[in-house]
């Protein structure tokens, strides 16, 4: 009878407390409490055929109408709500009553009042382009600043959002990302700007409304790109791709949101047209517990260079991290370690006070493991498509391979130790290149898997050790 987000709880002898989530209004509160109240009205049929039924009276709050998120005011407004219900055994409809139903019957809860009254702010997260090492674009998000000067994240507000207002959200944040972007173009900055749309307003309508946003802007819609979440239902409706389309025909790039995020599927992607992947954070975030996972954002580079479409890695949240990134070639980057979101005054400071020095070879540990892990697969590619492309003797030399700079620069204890598994994988690559030239077919990759293997959790143990050595100094 309930749903998976539910909370049940024993309050008192028979007294109970439910939790009900994520309701969309009304009509879906009362249809669930109908359930609740059937399944406990149910005649229980005792061993003697003898059946009983049990009653149930409940009193209900709503949060956020009622004016407090605290939890104990909260049950005393529902016991008051039940009192009140109790007292109508009688004569009663159904068996809830609302608390204070007569006051929010209309009422517009807080954050659609913020949203009403022009409380919205649009922040700005930078796009570092790695290759360039400058501020490329930005991505537009939305906050609400409350009459005490709060800052409400999406988290907290989008949840009390509903119908229309998604529609004026989207149209509020891009009408003043594009007015923003011509400002920063005057000011000799030329970006671009990622704006989300919650695909919940996404139809007939807001293709006019994107139109009329464009129409009253002097930036052009190439330089705009709108995210579509990847884990929407929207995107498994008949009428997405045609809205897709149509967005598209406006000029307007699209990106897919936080790929990876949901249970989504590779193949519907290569359907949608689609400019531009964002990888989840949740992938690159915890980059430095599993170095691993570096695997991954490798494949995912590939597909998107496959599809031809701009990847940009979300969640660059430490030194480590922009290393690792950059040195294995990805371009477009966005997290805390390059700049926080920030609202447009702070966003101008900071496009003109931040540099950021160009990469070759990597700087940490885990860029190390990362240059490794992306030369590998791309010596791997080119020798199984031409072993005459390189020449076996050279490679059987790792010390002209930049790698090994790398390792004197940065193995500390274990310097020794990974200078002798990096020799030994160039012995069995160069091996592998005299084999495949001496017979294409038929080669055994083996022996080379194992010295990666081997190769690479050194790369990893020294890493974690060195990270645990300047945890305890610090
Ligand atoms: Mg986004």
């Amino acid at each position: 009878m309930l749903r998976k987000s539910d909370f049940i709880a024993r309050y008192g002898g028979d007294e109970f407390v439910l939790l009900l989530e994520d309701l969309t209004g009304h009509a879906d509160l009362a249809q669930l409490l109908k359930k609740i109240e059937g399944t406990i009205t149910t005649p229980i049929l005792l061993s003697n055929d003898e059946s009983v039924q049990v009653g149930a009276s409940m009193g209900v709050v709503l949060y956020p109408f009622a004016d407090t998120d605290q939890a104990d005011q909260l049950l005393r407004w529902s016991d008051q709500a039940l009192y009140e219900i109790k007292a109508h055994k009688a004569d009663r409809e159904n068996c809830w009553a609302l608390f204070g139903e007569e006051n929010f019957a209309d009422q517009r809860n807080p954050a659609q009042v913020l949203l009403d009254n022009g409380a919205l702010e649009v922040w700005y997260q930078p796009i570092l382009d790695s290759r360039k090492g400058k501020i490329v674009g930005i991505e537009a998000l939305a906050r609400l600043r409350d009459e005490n000067g709060t800052i409400w994240p999406p988290a907290r507000f989008l949840p009390q959002l509903h119908g229309e207002d998604f529609s004026d959200l989207n149209k509020q944040v891009l009408t003043q990302a594009l007015k923003d972007l011509s400002i920063l173009d005057a000011q000799g900055w030329p970006l671009w700007v990622s704006v989300n749309l919650d695909p919940r307003s996404l139809s007939g309508s807001c293709i006019t409304c994107l139109r009329e946003i464009l129409g009253e802007s002097t930036v052009d819609a190439s330089r705009v790109t709108l995210e579509i979440l990847e884990g929407e239902d929207f995107l498994e409706r008949q009428t997405a791709l045609e809205l897709l389309l149509e967005i598209k025909a406006l000029g307007f790039r699209l990106a897919l949101d936080d790929v990876g995020s949901a249970y989504s599927s590779l193949l519907r992607m290569k359907d949608l047209p689609i400019d531009e992947i964002k990888l989840d954070q949740g992938f690159v975030r915890t980059l430095e517990l599993r170095p691993q996972d570096l695997h991954f954002l490798n494949a995912i580079q590939d597909l998107a260079n496959g599809m031809q479409v701009d990847l940009v890695v979300e969640g660059v949240e430490t030194e480590d991290i922009l290393d690792a990134v950059t040195v294995m070639g990805s371009t477009l980057l966005q997290g805390y370690t390059i700049a926080k979101p920030m609202p447009f005054a702070e966003l101008k400071a900071f496009l003109k006070h931040s540099v950021f020095p160009h990469r070759h070879r990597p700087i940490s540990l885990l860029g190390l493991y990362a240059t490794r892990l992306a030369q590998h697969e791309a010596l791997k590619k080119t020798i199984i498509r031409s072993p005459r492309a390189v020449d076996y003797l050279t490679l059987a030399d790792a010390t002209v391979c930049p790698l090994h700079g790398d390792i004197h620069r940065l193995g500390q204890d274990n310097v020794n130790r990974l200078d002798h598994l990096h020799r030994e994988y160039h012995r069995a690559i160069a091996v592998m290149d005299a084999l495949l030239l001496a017979s294409p077919s038929g080669a055994d990759w083996s022996a080379v898997d194992q010295a990666v293997e081997a190769f690479e959790q050194a790369i990893v143990k020294t890493y974690f050790e060195e990270k645990s050595k300047k945890q305890q100094t610090s």
